[in-house]
């Protein structure tokens, strides 16, 4: 049966991607080898390597503009210290929308002083701050564009000369933005781009070199730029993945042609969760995300019936977040609008049931 799939990370991914990665599973490129087995040295690999690279910043429109792109291990949980161990001397400001810019606020604070500019703490991160002062002597200031726990989407960033660090993870290549704004740009790859195992960093190469400590080989960003992502063994297999899914969304027409389709699939769940009595959006009106829309049944003695309801139309991964309760909808760029779809006449079916 044809599953649904709405998991918040890792995630769907389209099917022809799925079917050519399988295939190099067991020859790859008419090699006669596995993916699994040829050396990251060998000029096939090195290829994947370099059109996934050029790939990403060919989507985000950043060829040409002194930005390099590296395919890294250790998520973008490895990121939030590694930022701070390349660019925080003295002082850096962080946006603290929710639990992943918390973690990365944690970190943060071994390498400096840590200004935490405004957060949305005093309401579970329902929302995003607006209206805040930010410090002119910043060696950076760090914010999460999607919090995909609580379902909630930065819509206009902080204005700044200090250098833009972004946590994107969960809705890079979803949507258009002016991504030289940003001087770095990080996303584990399992939420909207590959499997895990591989984060994307994207980097201004210009902002690097200003701090006075010495940082070891592996977590230098100047290491890998070096080395052209290829320092130590990289993640082969996520990286050759990340790389259809690179090309898939190429062929589509890029991130303005997604972005349109996101637009309208959040619009048929949103409207349904505004429009249905029986549900509650969780996240503020002006700030939900098109990528995890965050909502609670209006009347708990319903869960049951909802359950069972969403589970026998072959929906996966619907349950909320812990943090959060209540049902979490991601819609990455791989879902289709059909998924959507069949959620919202279930929704609907409650409705007229009830
Ligand atoms: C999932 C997620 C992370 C953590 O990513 P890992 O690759 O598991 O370390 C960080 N930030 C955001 C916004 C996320 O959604």
């Amino acid at each position: 049966m044809k599953k649904h799939n709405f998991s918040a990370g890792p995630c769907i991914l389209p099917q022809e991607v799925f079917k050519e990665a399988s295939q190099a599973v067991l020859d790859f490129n008419n090699s006669g080898l596995s993916i699994l087995e040829i050396s990251h040295r060998s000029k096939d690999f090195v290829d994947v390597m370099e059109e996934a690279r050029s790939l990403a910043l060919e989507l985000l429109g950043l060829e040409g503009k002194g930005y390099k792109a590296l395919f890294l291990q250790g998520g973008a949980s490895t990121q939030f210290l590694m930022t701070a161990y390349n660019l925080l001397q003295t002082k850096a400001g962080y946006l603290n929308t929710g639990t992943w810019s918390d973690k990365a606020i944690k970190e943060a604070k071994f390498f400096g002083e840590v200004v935490e500019i405004a957060s949305s703490k005093d309401r579970n991160f329902n929302y995003i701050p607006k209206g805040y002062n930010i410090p002119k002597d910043l060696d950076y200031l760090h914010c999460t564009s999607n919090n995909t726990i609580f379902g909630t989407q930065i819509k206009k960033f902080p204005i700044t000369d200090a250098p833009l660090i972004c946590d994107m993870s969960s809705d890079i290549f979803s949507k258009q933005l002016d991504f030289s704004k940003f001087s770095l740009i990080y996303a584990g790859a399992q939420k909207n781009m590959g499997p895990a195992g591989t984060t994307l960093v994207v980097i201004k190469e210009d902002i690097l070199g200003n701090i006075e400590r010495k940082i070891p080989s592996m977590l230098d960003y100047q290491t890998h730029i070096s080395k052209a992502s290829m320092y130590n063994t990289p993640p082969v297999y996520p990286v050759y993945v990340s790389m259809l899914t690179l090309r898939w969304l190429k062929k589509l027409g890029g991130i303005s042609a997604i972005e349109e389709l996101n637009d309208k699939k959040a619009n048929l769940l949103y409207s349904e969760i505004d429009l249905n009595p029986l549900f509650k959006g969780f996240a503020a009106k002006e700030d939900r995300s098109n990528m995890n829309a965050t909502f609670t049944l209006a009347n708990e003695d319903l869960k049951e019936t909802f359950d069972a309801m969403w589970t026998e139309a072959g929906i996966n991964g619907l349950n909320g977040h812990r943090s959060v309760g209540g049902y979490r909808a991601s819609m990455y760029n791989a879902l289709s609008m059909e998924s959507v779809a069949v959620l919202v006449d279930i929704m609907g079916d409650l409705e007229r049931k009830a």
